[in-house]
């Protein structure tokens, strides 16, 4: 039985969907006007995995993803630049040569770290139309009004407000940021369409002249157009909890007066050297750029892979070696399986998969499943092993079923033969099986190779 953690209640509660064996997901997407950073990815890493243990348990996903390529402000209230705006101005392009440049570049870093696409694919762009139409429905039931700038949402309409993330509307009055819009009724009123000025470059007529719409209002018009008035599962990052989707939430249900979303999932912050990771701070990194430092896509995935996704993570580069000697010594020690012989009988291999299925349906436990993955590459050396190692990395995607070629291309120029003996050699050690261990080391020293024992397992060096 899938449990899940639920922000709404903030508890793991059993998972039930709406429609029989179909589940109807909604993730906020990236905002396209830069490169997406190590940060951003690991809420898509985070997605992704949740979307492979949904498919794993036999659900049919029906997923969109948005892509935000119209400017949302620099702050989550309703002022500062426009983003998207801001770089086009900057680099002398259209907002549109912008957002193609950074999309391709993000789905591109999709693919290389095995992040599989929702099913539909949304861009703001081509859904002006649908989050007008929104609007005009807030306005006409009364939610939202119009001042000289834009039209916004009345939150003295909808009493949940503040439900998410649990701040009362005073606690959210206080952190607001000084008003200078005195048009508003609410302090808290926020904005679902704002009126542009000329030089804006993106703009589109609207009843309320021309203009564009607020962040919060494109995931409601698109999730609701593709999804429905009510779904299963929304994600996004801890950042979104206060602002974004409890405004997503106060649109949704004034309109619906139903409960939009039945699972509110958010992945925890990744943080550089326990800080914050941020572009004027000089410490973000792009997966190209690691790639040239030389860590592979399936390096920082596995280094995600090990913290639950509600823990915060903290990026150091001494993590990503370890993570790296990690990932190598899988491969290897899967591939050793791949060719193994010796024979492991059905009720252990089946007692590490109900072992690692706990796992994962216990709120997506990754780092616990791993470990059962771990646990099970040292039994005897067998092909059995390694297929359900396969079968297991459906889940975790971190391309297992090519160990042999990544070994080949970014492992330690060792021969084959003797990482073999290095492996069997470790785990003859686990097993205190010293004379076995030793006898091998002295194999692996005719070989021309000296094994030291390291915190990962071992080293290998010529002599
Ligand atoms: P944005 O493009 O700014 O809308 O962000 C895209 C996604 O990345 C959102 O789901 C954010 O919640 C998430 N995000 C931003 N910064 C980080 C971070 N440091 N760690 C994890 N996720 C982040
Ligand atoms: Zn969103």
């Amino acid at each position: 039985m899938l449990k899940v953690y639920n922000t709404l209640s903030r508890k793991k509660e059993d998972f039930k969907e709406l429609n029989k064996g179909e589940i109807t997901m909604y993730s906020c997407g990236p905002t396209v006007y830069n490169y997406a950073h190590i940060g951003n990815l690991r809420t898509y890493v985070f997605m992704d995995l949740l979307r492979r243990v949904l498919q794993y348990d036999g659900y049919k996903l029906k997923g969109v993803m948005n892509i935000t390529d119209v400017g949302h402000l620099t702050s989550d209230g309703d002022e500062g630049e426009d983003k998207m705006d801001k770089r086009a101005k900057e680099t002398g392009k259209t907002p549109k040569e912008i957002a193609d440049f950074y999309t391709n570049i993000f789905m591109t870093d999709l693919a290389k770290l095995n992040i599989g696409l929702p099913e539909t694919i949304a861009k703001a762009t081509e859904h002006i139309d649908d989050m007008i139409q929104y609007v005009q429905r807030l306005v006409e039931a009364g939610f939202a009004y119009e001042t000289s700038d834009g039209v916004y949402f009345d939150i003295s309409k909808f009493p949940k407000y503040g439900e998410l993330s649990r701040l009362n509307l005073d606690e959210q009055i206080a952190g607001a940021r000084v008003e200078v819009n005195s048009e508003k009724r609410n302090p808290q009123d926020f904005a679902v369409w704002k009126k542009a000025d000329p030089n804006h470059i993106q703009q589109w007529p609207s009843p309320w002249g021309m203009g564009y719409p607020g962040w919060h209002i494109e995931c409601s018009a698109m999730s609701q157009k593709y999804l429905g008035e009510v779904f299963d599962i929304h994600t996004g990052g801890v950042d979104h909890i206060p602002v974004h989707h409890e405004n997503e939430i106060a649109q949704n249900e004034a309109l619906t007066g139903k409960k939009s979303v039945d699972y509110w999932m958010h992945g925890e912050f990744m943080l550089v050297d326990n800080g914050k990771m941020s572009k004027s701070l000089g410490n973000t990194y792009t997966i190209a750029q690691l790639e040239q430092m030389g860590y592979s896509p399936m390096v920082f995935r596995y280094f995600c892979l090990n913290a639950h996704y509600r823990k915060k993570l903290n990026f150091t580069f001494e993590g990503m070696d370890a993570a790296k000697v990690s990932y190598e010594r899988l491969c290897g020690i899967l591939r050793s399986h791949s060719y193994g012989l010796a024979l492991v009988d059905q009720d252990t291999l089946n007692e590490f998969k109900q072992e690692f299925d706990n796992a994962i349906n216990d709120d997506i436990n990754i780092p616990m499943a791993l470990g059962v993955l771990w646990k099970m590459t040292k039994l005897p050396l067998c092909s059995d092993v390694y297929k359900l190692a396969l079968q297991m990395d459906k889940v975790l995607g971190l391309s297992l079923d090519k160990a042999e070629e990544y070994i080949k291309k970014n492992g330690t120029d060792v021969p084959d033969e003797v990482v073999a003996l290095a492996e069997e050699r470790l785990l003859a050690k686990q097993q205190k099986d010293w004379t076995k261990a030793d006898e091998l080391r002295g194999k692996i020293k005719e070989m021309g190779y000296s094994v030291l024992d390291s915190k990962e397992g071992y080293e290998l060096k010529k002599l």
